[in-house]
């Protein structure tokens, strides 16, 4: 099933992709107002599909709703099983989900308290996000002109909607200066993280990544990297990041549900490490893709199986 196909979950039902509207008086049309989260299905070698961490996935989607004041009419119990039932009844095996809940149809104006909360899910299938290349030659990025949003204006820890035009605005200069993606520094200055992306450096055998405080996404991928890290035995830490400290670190790569472990080779034309995936990169890389491979016990876990 790719995208624009199959059934897409409405408001506790399927109905077909091309069906699946939202009117155009709806709030989040017009003020960003909705919150969502993207997950992936693994079709792992013997054990079959299994969602990733569906659990911690639909934790967020509930805390982003509770940021923004808005209640969800179903358990996360119930919605969790959405998100399962979406990608059975599309006969998926290894697909990106994408549930949605915002405001919809009922007055205009700031206000959205009058707005009924409606949720979607939809399913399909979807390749690596930065190309099945950059797993093991890197990506090559620039830093953003582009702040990620102040503490206390945006919330970062809420996947919103309207947070995504910071990230377009970061994408698409990347991508009309011939780079594959951006990098934001925090309203301080400090690196936060990719338009899509968390960020980690190594330096010296260490890992260092941006704290919560600097305006990041807290990614569920990103838990993945410290407790691989941790159970390899490499130090990790949490920590602010000054922009020059991305030029001299030995290995940089991005981690993120799309993403997954992505090596970074270049930044700013400047070569990172050999300018190829470093060797602890790799380490990390690798132990991720036999966990979702299923090339290995699920010792986490991280899966929901879908049958
Ligand atoms: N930061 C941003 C801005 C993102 O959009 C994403 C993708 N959801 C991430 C980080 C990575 O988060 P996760 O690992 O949970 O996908």
């Amino acid at each position: 099933m790719s995208f624009g196909q199959g059934k897409i979950w409405m408001d506790g039902a399927f109905v077909d992709w091309a069906d699946a509207n939202c009117h155009v008086m709806s709030h989040v049309v017009h003020y960003g107002s909705g919150v969502f989260e993207g997950l992936r299905c693994y079709d792992r070698q013997d054990a079959g599909p299994g969602i990733f961490r569906l659990q911690d996935h639909v934790k967020r989607l509930y805390d982003s709703a509770t940021i923004y004041r808005m209640e969800i009419p179903y358990t996360p119990a119930e919605f969790a099983q959405a998100i399962v039932d979406t990608v059975k009844v599309n006969g998926l095996r290894s697909c990106y989900i994408r549930p949605v809940v915002y405001r919809g149809l009922g007055s205009m104006g700031v206000n959205p308290l009058n707005c009924p909360v409606r949720s979607a899910i939809a399913a399909w299938n979807w390749g690596k996000y930065l190309g099945d290349e950059a797993m093991e030659n890197g990506v090559s990025v620039c830093v953003s002109s582009w702040r990620r949003a102040a503490p206390n204006t945006f919330p970062a820890l809420a996947k919103a909607n309207g947070n995504y035009l910071n990230s377009q605005l970061i994408k698409m200069e990347a991508l009309q200066n011939g780079y594959d993606e951006g990098i934001a520094l925090d309203s301080h200055g400090y690196v936060s993280e990719g338009s899509g992306e968390n960020i980690f450096l190594v330096r010296g055998g260490v890992i260092y990544t941006p704290p919560s405080s600097a305006s990041i996404l807290p990614g569920i991928t990103r838990h993945c990297v410290f407790t691989l890290a941790r159970e390899l035995d490499i130090r990790i830490e949490q920590h602010e990041i000054p922009r020059e400290m991305l030029y001299v670190a030995d290995e940089v790569f991005f981690s993120g549900t799309a993403a997954e472990v992505t090596p970074v080779s270049h930044i700013d034309g400047v070569k990172i490490g050999n300018g190829k995936r470093g060797p602890v990169t790799e380490r990390i890389q690798s132990e991720f893709f036999r966990i979702i491979e299923g090339k290995c016990k699920d010792r986490y876990a991280w899966f929901t199986p879908v049958a």
